[in-house]
């Protein structure tokens, strides 16, 4: 049977996020958005509040949430603030290498030094000339003694100038495409390794997005996630993992830009009458409550399948962050243009949030990789129903 009820446990816990989104973030969420400064105390207390690191293991810390209550929590907080929640679960990205294929005693080293004071950790697969084609890594790694000699330039990364640890992937020199990537937490502190300026952005301005630049870095071997070359798949099964959160983002923002339009239909007078009294307006809305049902039925379900560990998880994890992306953008195209011409205003929200939904289509796999992750699915595994065509 399938049920679509929360727990006491779950619904606790999704009230308890709901309640630091609206105390703690919605009150300084556009003084961070204006001035792009890194929330720090923001991020103090939801570490404190046991609102970070929520898919690190209890042994190690953490909070030992499975995906599904990491998306109840992801919604809310996106809800307050995109930019903010992109960065306070990116730990949970840079994390989930290291969860997948560490050994115990790298578990204990970072993932308990994540959870024991406030601390990031950046993902890094991203270059300057590239971020769809993963395969196309160029940073490279050679091994001299006991270590690693790292070279190349990360782009993109989240968190990166204020992150404790990196990990980073990149291919043994001379080797190309699948073979020969592999994963390593490098330590901030580590000899040759700068980081760029923040990055300017259009949205999410409070998410440190930066660069990371590796010169002759020096990295133990025992810093190597898993075994040489299976880089390519520990970040598709990381992606796996972490791809229905955005679909949670995406709905978060969502919800908000829709109760942003309705709240603002009800008081905005046109032609005598309140503009919700309108069909156009009515028609508008209902579509985004209908599209935000989807999104989070679609996220629920890929984050099910994440926790149940079934292979089908990642078409599914792909099918919640494109539904997710594309919807998000749609609805807060849409909500602008209830407001009119304020909606073009900087003053009003759902600027913020207009800005920030285009985000879902571009991080973590842009739309079309998503498209070609199910097409993939379609032409070489999906069973037709209907043989014989
Ligand atoms: C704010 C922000 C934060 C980010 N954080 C991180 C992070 O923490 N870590 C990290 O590693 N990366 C991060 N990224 C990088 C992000 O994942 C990449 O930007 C994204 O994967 C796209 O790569 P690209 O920008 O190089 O675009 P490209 O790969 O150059 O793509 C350009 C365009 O071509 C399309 N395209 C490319 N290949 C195909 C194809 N085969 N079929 C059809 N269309 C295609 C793309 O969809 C896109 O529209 C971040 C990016 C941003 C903007």
């Amino acid at each position: 049977m399938v049920d679509f009820e929360l727990s006491k446990e779950q619904i606790a816990l999704r009230e308890k996020a709901r309640k630091f989104a609206l105390e703690e973030i919605i009150p300084v969420s556009s003084k961070y958005d204006k001035s792009g400064e890194f929330p720090l105390p923001i991020y103090e207390k939801a570490f404190k509040a046991g609102l970070m690191n929520l898919g690190i293991p209890k042994q190690y810390g953490g909070q030992g949430y499975g995906s599904f209550e990491s998306v109840l929590v992801v919604e809310e907080i996106a809800a307050a603030d995109p930019g903010i929640a992109t960065s306070m679960y990116a730990n949970d990205l840079g994390a989930e290498p290291i969860i997948l294929a560490g050994t115990e005693e790298q578990k204990r080293k970072f993932l308990t030094s994540l959870t024991k004071e406030l601390k990031f950790i950046s993902f890094a697969t991203s270059e300057p000339g590239m971020g769809s084609d993963v395969a196309g890594i160029k940073a490279t790694y050679e091994r001299q003694g006991d270590e690693y000699i790292l070279n190349g330039n990360k782009f993109w990364v989240t968190n990166g100038n204020f992150a404790s640890y990196y990990v980073i992937f990149a291919r043994l020199k001379g080797t190309k495409r699948h073979e020969g990537l592999s994963a390593f937490v490098v330590p901030r502190e580590s000899e040759g390794l700068s980081t760029g300026k923040p990055l300017d952005k259009l949205g999410h301005r409070a998410s440190d997005t930066g660069a990371v630049i590796l010169r002759n870095v020096r990295v133990p071997a025992e810093n190597r996630l898993g075994e040489e070359g299976i880089g390519f798949l520990l970040a598709m099964g990381t992606f796996m993992r972490t791809r229905p959160a955005i679909g949670a983002f995406a709905t978060g923002l969502a919800r908000s830009a829709m109760e942003h339009a309705i709240n603002y239909a009800k008081q905005r007078e046109a032609f005598e009458h309140k503009i919700s009294s309108f069909q156009a307006i009515q028609q508008m809305v209902a579509d985004m409550y209908a599209r935000i049902e989807a999104m989070r039925l679609l996220t629920w379900k890929a984050a099910w399948l994440v926790d149940r560990g079934d292979r089908d998880a990642n078409t599914a994890a792909s099918v919640a962050k494109l539904v997710g992306a594309e919807d998000a953008m749609k609805i807060a195209i849409d909500a602008l243009q209830v407001y009119g011409g304020r909606g073009y205003l900087e003053n009003y929200r759902i600027a913020k949030l207009f800005r920030d939904a285009k985000l879902f289509q571009i991080y973590e796999g842009t739309s079309q990789i998503q498209r070609y992750v199910i097409s993939r699915y379609l032409f070489k595994e999906y069973e037709p129903i209907m043989k014989g065509f």
